[in-house]
């Protein structure tokens, strides 16, 4: 607004010709009151001594008209003794000073001080007295003589100047009222400068002085923009109070969030002994809700409520691998942990439900334990195909003797079944890795009828393979042994007398699969055989070893598959082997 700030100079300069002014003010005060006090000093000296004067010759005529009378109990005071600015009272007093007479003459001059008794002073019988009552008024005492000049009484005469003490206040003020007002002004200047808010000035841009709305409106500009600033800083504030807000709400929604989206349980224990808080997999796992006692939480886990109560007690952080509770008659596996949070007088429990990972282990344990014993029992069975492989020879060399011997025969025989046995679960015992090429199942599938063609036409049965059977990815020579045992008991669950001997290889092939059907027009599966069907050493046969089924299931699964079976509405049974037309996984 085109305003400067003055410097400290001009400041100082505006001090000093203040203080002079101030200066020649109280001079010229000083001098009017040097002055003043001179003139009444001379007015009231003038004045009193008119009063005096004017009082004894009043009591000097009224005397004079007494005479030498010695009646003296009556005055008069016509005509008047004195000037019209004076006010008059008299009293006649006898020779024992007691009064005896009054006369009065001007305003209020009733009022005057006469006093009721008098006493001439010794020796001073034939002089007048005059004494000084109060500014301006006088008292004048005249023994009155008979004619015999024998005093027999007293004139007292009262006497004031009527224009004394107005004039007397007239000049107080006269000289007294511009001091003040100096001294007043002083005051004020003094204490205006010793509580102005700021030392600065505002002056105009040419450097002229400040003009007084000039000055209110810097001052006013000031004010503004302090207020503008003030305002501003206030909407900062608010700005930031609003978004430190929003964050604090953002946060405690995503803890909230986060709680709650934690699988495992999560359990707050105050000192008290509250839960303060339980997120929804606690509240489903122990089927209570926060603000219970901790030990009606965990009722139905005492020693998670122990632990809890120990970790209160002190401080300790405590841990449970693996800790059975029943929970809503479930049995549970839990793996705890219960922590103090620093700072916080309360104590942090965290229970994730590991029922089913601690089954899986108890189950890998078991099969690890199985595979030992069946790695075992393959080493055996090893060594046990070794000492047939003798027994068939010698058995060999005596079916060669000119008398071919029927028990030769007969071992030679049990021999080779022995051996067939001992292959086969070495088979399904010893982990043999799958190395995948396209195999192409309906060549595989003819090999296969080759293979069974004498028991087929011996047994009088129908083999029916497709020829759409599709190329797969996997082991020739396993797949090959899938096939011939799916088919061979097939054929052998086909009883001699049966009104139709038929058994069908085909194949449902689909984008990502093709599903192989082995059906028979057999006796079917009985429930209890159907339950056990792929149970290693099951077997409804005589002679049957039970495991041909168990290798099938192994060598389809090592090839990513899966097996099943069931029976046919119109009887017979159905074997169904899902093999996948990709490789996704090598074993
Ligand atoms: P094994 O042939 O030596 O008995 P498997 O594991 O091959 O051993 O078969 C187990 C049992 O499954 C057989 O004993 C038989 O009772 C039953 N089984 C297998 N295939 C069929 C089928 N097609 N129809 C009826 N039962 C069958």
């Amino acid at each position: 607004m085109g305003s400067i700030t003055l410097g400290r100079r001009s400041h100082q300069t505006g001090r000093i010709l203040t203080a002079a002014l101030v200066t020649l003010l109280t001079g010229v005060c000083l001098v009017g009151l040097w002055a003043t006090y001179a003139l009444r000093q001379a007015y009231e000296q003038e004045a009193e001594g008119r009063a005096q004067a004017e009082a004894c010759l009043a009591a000097r005529r009224l005397v004079a008209s007494i005479g030498s009378a010695t009646d003296i109990t009556t005055l008069s005071l016509s005509p008047p003794l004195l000037p019209p600015n004076f006010s008059v009272a008299v009293a006649l007093y006898d020779r024992s000073g007691r009064r005896t007479a009054t006369a009065y003459d001007g305003p209020a001059a009733q009022t005057l001080p006469l006093p009721e008794r008098l006493v001439l002073e010794p020796g001073r019988d034939d002089a007048e007295q005059a004494t000084r009552l109060s500014g301006g008024e006088w008292l004048a005492v005249v023994p009155v003589h008979a004619a015999t000049n024998t005093p027999v009484g007293m004139l007292g005469v009262v006497v004031r100047h009527r224009t004394f003490r107005l004039s007397a206040m007239v000049i107080r003020l006269a000289y007294e009222l511009p001091f003040w007002l100096a001294v007043a002004a002083a005051a004020f200047w003094l204490v205006r400068y010793a509580t102005a808010p700021s030392r600065t000035l505002t002056g105009t841009a040419d450097g002229r002085a400040p003009t007084p709305t000039a000055s209110v409106e810097a001052v006013m500009a000031g004010y503004q923009a302090v207020i503008d600033r003030l305002q501003s800083a206030g909407r900062e504030l608010e700005r930031l109070r609003s978004a430190a807000e929003t964050r604090v709400v953002e946060q405690a929604q995503f803890s909230d969030r986060l709680v709650a989206s934690i699988p495992d349980a999560l359990i707050v224990t105050a000192a008290d002994g509250t839960v303060v808080l339980a997120n929804l997999a606690a509240q489903q796992l122990f089927g209570r809700s926060s603000g219970s006692d901790y030990r009606t939480f965990f009722a139905e886990a005492p020693e998670l409520a122990a632990m809890v109560a120990n970790s209160l007690a002190d401080g300790s952080v405590r841990r449970k691998a693996e800790l059975e509770v029943v929970l809503a008659g479930h049995r549970r596996t839990l793996d705890v942990s219960v922590s103090p949070i620093p700072g916080a007088a309360s104590v942090l429990c965290l229970a994730a439900n590991i029922t089913e990972l601690a089954a899986l282990r108890a189950t890998m344990q078991a099969k690890e334990t199985l595979t030992s014993v069946g790695e075992l029992a393959a080493g055996i069975a090893h060594e046990f195909k070794n000492s047939l492989a003798t027994i068939d020879g010698y058995a060999r060399l005596l079916a060669q003797d000119a008398a071919p011997s029927p028990a030769a025969t007969a071992l030679r025989a049990e021999v080779r079944r022995l051996t067939q046995v001992v292959t086969d679960f070495l088979t399904f015992a010893r982990p043999k890795r799958i190395i995948f090429a396209p195999v192409n199942l309906a060549e595989t599938a003819s090999e296969v009828a080759a293979t069974l063609e004498d028991i087929v036409v011996q047994r009088g049965i129908t083999l029916d393979i497709a020829r759409d059977l599709p190329t797969v990815p996997g082991d020739a020579a396993l797949l090959r042994q899938v096939l011939e045992n799916l088919l061979r008991n097939a054929i052998e669950a086909i009883p001699d007398d049966a009104p139709i001997k038929r058994v069908v290889l085909r194949a449902e092939t689909g984008p990502t699969e093709t599903t192989l059907l082995v059906e028979d027009s057999g006796s079917g599966l009985p429930p209890e055989v159907i339950q056990n069907l792929f149970v290693p050493f099951f077997t409804t046969k005589q002679q049957g070893h039970g495991l041909g089924l168990a290798i099938v299931r192994k060598i389809v699964v090592g090839h990513n598959g899966r097996i099943a079976a069931s029976n046919l509405p119109q009887g017979g049974a159905q074997f169904r082997v899902v093999l996948p037309l990709r490789v996704f996984a090598t074993t």
